[in-house]
């Protein structure tokens, strides 16, 4: 389908990320070190595992059975010092090949490292998360034998976590109750158009003590001089001027989080070791790495992966004839 009937494009795909490791400092590659020595220093699964890999005459039914039942057999070890990684879907709609490729480079990577795999269902949005887009997402993976090795973690079920964070973070200053009415945000932002301004909030919540009214949304007290250097493995170092962000929003007036929010404290919560994601996420990552901070949490590392485009070199959809899976 892919090949025969659209055409797709890569944006600045820099080519494929198992050879191109090196390149983009992510060590993949063994060179240099023999198979034994990888094995002492701290690859936990048993030396089996890389002899039927590397052995390019093993029938592929066989190398997938052997290293499963290697993966079954050091859990443990995994769990202790080893690659996890995570496929986040959010369920508003039927995931597509571009979605999809997302949690194939995950599992892929996951393999690869002997990592675990992780599914969490972004699913905070209550309008637009529905049951049939989480049983599509979870049947689909199935079809595709991507599976997850933990029960899926679904958001929505994590809100305890989500406030006791926020509070965390209003306490520590690094988060503040926000009370302007929608009326307010209006005329800021139509000022600082006026004014030539790119629309953000100003911050005139962060000086309020005393709560003014039980309708306010929580915002994370962004740094608002400097900028923050995303280590990206496959865009290398990306910058971005912290006066591109505002004080975003971490928890809505009607108390439900946002996605910049809850996917730092899942990430940390879950050990997820690299983030591996699309690169329409690239920028988002910049907030993300303030409210690392702000924890006080070790960073993940960053994978942002090229979007498949359509002919017209827009992000693929329906449009271009895109099909659920
Ligand atoms: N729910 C987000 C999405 O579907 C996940 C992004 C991420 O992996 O952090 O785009």
């Amino acid at each position: 389908k892919l090949h025969n009937e659209t055409h797709y494009q890569l944006r600045s795909y820099p080519g494929p990320v198992w050879l191109a490791g090196e390149r983009y400092g992510i060590s993949y590659s063994d060179k240099g070190q023999t198979s034994a020595s990888r094995h002492a220093t701290s690859f936990p699964f048993p030396r089996r595992r890389e002899s039927i890999l590397r052995d390019p005459k093993q029938p592929r039914r066989n190398m997938k059975y052997r290293v499963l039942e290697c993966h079954r057999r050091s859990t443990s070890q995994l769990m202790a010092n080893s690659v996890r990684v995570r496929f986040a879907p959010s369920p508003t709609g039927d995931p597509h090949v571009g979605n999809i490729r997302t949690a194939v480079f995950n599992w892929l990577f996951a393999r690869h490292h002997g990592g675990s795999f992780a599914i969490r269902i972004e699913d905070t949005d209550q309008e637009r998360s529905t049951q049939e887009s989480i049983a599509t997402i979870l049947q689909g993976m199935e079809w595709l034998s991507l599976k997850s090795d933990e029960e899926p973690v679904y958001q929505s079920q994590r809100m305890d976590l989500y406030q006791q964070k926020a509070d965390e973070l209003i306490k520590s200053n690094f988060a503040y109750k926000c009370y302007c009415t929608q009326a307010e945000l209006d005329e800021m932002r139509r000022e600082q158009v006026e004014r030539g301004e790119n629309p953000r909030y100003d911050g005139r919540c962060r000086k309020v003590k005393e709560p003014k009214s039980d309708q306010f949304v929580v915002r994370f007290k962004s740094p608002d001089k400097g900028e923050v250097k995303i280590s990206d493995h496959l865009f290398g170092d990306v910058l971005v001027s912290n006066q591109e962000l505002d004080d975003f929003v971490l928890i809505r007036s009607n108390g439900m989080p946002t996605y910049h929010f809850v996917v730092v404290v899942d990430d940390h919560d879950m050990d997820i070791s690299h983030v591996i994601r699309g690169d329409d996420h690239l920028k988002n990552t910049a907030k993300h790495i303030h409210l690392f901070n702000a924890f006080g949490y070790q960073l993940p590392k960053f994978i942002h992966l090229p979007m498949i485009l359509g002919s017209d070199g827009s992000r693929l959809s329906k449009r271009h004839g895109a099909m659920d899976i």
